[in-house]
């Protein structure tokens, strides 16, 4: 049996009908870019989180760097993050001149509130918060923080679709939650998409604005602004899928929660899960510290893994300008060594279930 670490083929083919339904009809419908379906998927993800506005955008990526922008945070200001997120969350601060300054993470893979508030300075603008894994951070306190030195909080939420914290979803919390529809994360799309929440309709109505070469109305220009629509395809097929976002999210947790009861190995630890949030499992990441042995063990035995991720922003070349040497984050550096995802994805039989299982149950150091 072969195992890949994603299929997403399964995840279409459960909704297949419906899938090709509204591809079809958007099609046929001759309207591609900004109409009826992106306005239906703005208002019916916005009521699913429970922000009170969303703006649909090109990507992820788009997202955050537009948010960024439009909250005025660039050259001279500075941007606390966790160190160990995906490289993108890091260029939404730093394609605006911004310069990020980052915080290690706590036992859940989130950013760590006790060490947030040695990192303020005079320049410091914002929070930059990831849901990492699909697990919400530690928002209670965050905000707190943010409050308490005037901050303004963005959340990088494209790993959390209907992640919650104290019963309450991502994306509601902080100025803007931004959302990436990238086919492989929860809500997924059939290539790129983004979106961002936010609870004023003044600042949905600047990003509007922006995405479309910063114009309200055809060929008048308020602003210099970008193009990242999120088109009528995309959004369509993206409607399909959010009507089905909660059992797709209680799919992967039944095979997680799997997961964590049957893995029984000393040399893997399992991921921790916080008590107050619920997680919406984008990976299940465990820590290992003979990583690669047992990444050739899986692969011998048929299983594909994935490390999220195997450079932390900090030593990636892309930021080496940033001067921050090797060491300097030892909590991020020493996970970037230990993380491996497993395979998880919809549609992810039973028996492909036992195969990870038993094999990992099985794992023992050769030397
Ligand atoms: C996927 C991802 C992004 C970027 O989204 P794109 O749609 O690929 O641009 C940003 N941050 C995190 C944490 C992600 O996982």
């Amino acid at each position: 049996m072969k195992i890949m670490p994603n299929r997403m083929d399964r995840g279409f083919y459960r909704y297949q009908e419906e899938f090709e339904k509204k591809a079809l009809d958007v099609l046929r419908s001759g309207w591609y870019i900004l109409g009826r379906e992106l306005e239906a998927f703005e208002e019916e993800f916005a009521a699913y989180t429970g922000a009170g506005y969303c703006v649909g955008l090109g990507s992820g990526l788009d997202a955050l760097w537009i948010a960024f922008r439009i909250l005025g945070i660039g050259p001279g200001d500075e941007v606390i993050v966790q160190g160990n997120t995906y490289i993108a969350s890091v260029m939404g601060v730093t394609i605006n001149g911004a310069t990020p300054v980052f915080v290690e993470p706590d036992a859940y893979f989130n950013m760590d509130c006790e060490r947030i508030e040695e990192k303020i300075t005079e320049r410091t603008k914002a929070i930059l918060v990831v849901h990492l894994y699909g697990q919400a951070s530690e928002m209670g306190c965050i905000m707190e923080i943010a409050r308490r030195h005037n901050l303004q909080v963005v959340e990088d939420c494209a790993q959390a679709h209907g992640a919650m914290y104290e019963g309450r979803q991502v994306g509601t919390f902080g100025d803007v939650g931004c959302f990436s529809f990238y086919p492989s994360k929860n809500l997924g799309a059939f290539g790129d998409g983004g979106a961002v929440t936010v609870n004023e309709k003044a600042l949905a109505e600047k990003f509007r604005v922006f995405r479309n070469y910063g114009s309200e109305k055809r060929y008048y220009n308020q602003v210099v602004g970008t193009n990242s629509r999120l088109d009528e395809l995309q959004a369509g097929l993206l409607r399909v899928r959010l009507s089905h976002l909660d059992e797709i999210n209680e799919e992967k947790k039944q095979i997680c929660e799997r997961y964590l009861r049957e893995i029984d190995n000393p040399l893997i630890r399992l991921p921790a899960i916080k008590e107050s949030c619920t997680t919406v499992w984008h990976q299940f990441v465990i820590r290992c510290q003979c990583r690669e042995e047992l990444i050739r063990y899986l692969e011998e035995a048929g299983i594909g893994t994935i490390i999220h991720y195997p450079i932390p922003p900090h030593l990636s070349q892309a930021y080496r300008y940033l001067g921050i040497r090797e060491g300097a984050l030892p909590v991020t550096e020493c996970l970037a060594r230990e993380v491996l995802s497993l395979p998880l994805y919809n549609g992810m039989t039973r028996e492909e279930q036992d195969a990870v299982i038993e094999k990992l149950n099985m794992f023992k150091r050769r030397v």
